[in-house]
């Protein structure tokens, strides 16, 4: 397209906090990093082995002596350097967030940081605090808010495709931890079960987390008060890995969320459905192109990645034509560019959840964790935070 714009822009230089050679996640931020040509990976603490995040770090294309044993000597470097990093990834353990993303700020770096923000709610508002005193941004992964199709949820309802909001409905059914601990497949699995690297929570703070932040992105409001029951399904086991939560909004809407990790046959099946007054919105992680609209009286409606009727915010995080698949990657790269603009233009990320979703995050797990504890009563979300 002859017409088409280019704009240039400064490559961001990233440096990155686990995602070492055996990591889950890691790779896909470096990935999503790339996809759109706006960072350049320049220094690495990797791992908690150090020689094999060393080695992992120059293997990967980060010069030797930018290659650390830990985050305190990266940080402490990687400041005092002219080339130094604009931001850091925190892609470690829940329980690293916190001292790494606040190391990471005070020290005058971005972060972009993993879910939960941190193991307690205490931590989260230090956090949030330290985010305003720095005047640096905290980029939260949830990464459902990058897909496209979840944009335009989001913007569908704010638009008023709805109506009045009646009923939020999420449901994240996994099965990998299904099978008791010391199954040593699971490699990824055993911090997750330790609440002192995981946090109190424990499918609460790991998929309980996501659910809550895309009901919240999409409804545009938070819950005010909540019920949860957090159970441990697996025998033994010392976090919840099973939560069901009722939602009360201010408005009078309901809504529930649902949050297990060890229901057979079931992969990343996360889905979203919300309902008010004039129609409803239906969307599958796992079919993530498609976005049902149901208004009221109407048949329902499939709207599809980069097809008709899709909004400003659908149209700007899609990157391939219709039909040819995109998906997880691209949205975790939706994420990463709009961190990026935000940190040339020096503005806020608007879809991009921040470290005030980072304490409504630990907000709703230390009251899910208390509502529990109690029996199954109310929780004043309010109070909270
Ligand atoms: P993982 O156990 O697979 O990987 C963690 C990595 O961190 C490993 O490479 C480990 O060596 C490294 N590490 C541990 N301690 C370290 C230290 N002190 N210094 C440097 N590196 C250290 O875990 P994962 O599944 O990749 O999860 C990492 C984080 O990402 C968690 O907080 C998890 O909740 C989050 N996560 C988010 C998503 C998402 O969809 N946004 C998906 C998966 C995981």
């Amino acid at each position: 397209d002859t017409n088409m714009q280019i704009q240039s822009h400064r490559k961001l230089k990233l440096g990155m906090v686990g995602g070492g050679v055996t990591a889950f996640i890691g790779g896909v931020h470096r990935i999503a990093s790339r996809i759109d040509d706006r960072y350049e990976l320049v220094a690495g603490a990797l791992d908690n082995d150090p020689e094999r995040g060393k080695a992992f770090a120059v293997a990967i294309g980060i010069a030797p002596d930018r290659a650390y044993d830990n985050y305190e000597d990266m940080i402490k470097a990687e400041a005092s350097r002219e080339d130094k990093p604009d931001v850091i990834a925190i892609v470690t353990p829940n329980f690293l967030h916190y001292p790494v993303a606040k190391a990471a700020l005070e020290a005058g770096f971005h972060v972009i940081c993993e879910k939960p923000m941190t193991t307690s709610l205490d931590d989260a508002k230090v956090l949030a605090e330290t985010v305003k005193k720095t005047g640096k941004t905290l980029f939260l992964t949830h990464t459902y808010t990058g897909y496209p199709m979840v944009r335009q949820a989001r913007e569908m309802v704010a638009n008023g495709a709805i109506g009045e909001l009646r009923r939020v409905q999420v449901e994240y059914a996994q099965d990998w931890l299904a099978a008791p601990d010391e199954d040593p497949e699971a490699a990824s699995a055993n911090w997750r079960n330790d609440p002192k690297k995981a946090g109190q929570g424990g499918a609460i703070g790991d998929i309980g987390t996501h659910s809550y932040n895309l009901a919240a992105f999409v409804a545009g409001v938070e819950p005010t008060e909540i019920l949860a029951e957090l159970t441990a399904l697996v025998p033994g086991r010392q976090v919840d890995d099973d939560a069901s939560i009722l939602l009360r909004y201010a408005n009078g809407a309901k809504g529930s969320i649902w949050a297990s990790q060890v229901v057979a046959g079931n992969g990343n099946n996360l889905s979203l459905r919300i309902y008010g007054s004039t129609g409803g919105l239906e969307w599958w992680q796992e079919k993530p192109e498609e976005l049902w609209y149901t208004p009221l009286g109407e048949p329902r409606r499939l709207l599809r990645r980069n097809g008709v009727e899709n909004t400003p915010a659908a149209v700007a995080g899609s990157r391939i034509p219709a039909a040819h698949p995109e998906g997880y990657l691209e949205a975790f790269a939706n994420i990463y560019r709009d961190a990026a603009d935000a940190i040339e233009a020096n503005e806020a990320a608007v879809l991009v959840p921040n470290a005030d979703d980072g304490v409504s995050g630990l907000a709703f797990v230390e009251a899910s964790l208390e509502s529990s504890a109690k029996g199954g009563v109310w929780v004043s979300l309010k109070e909270k935070k």
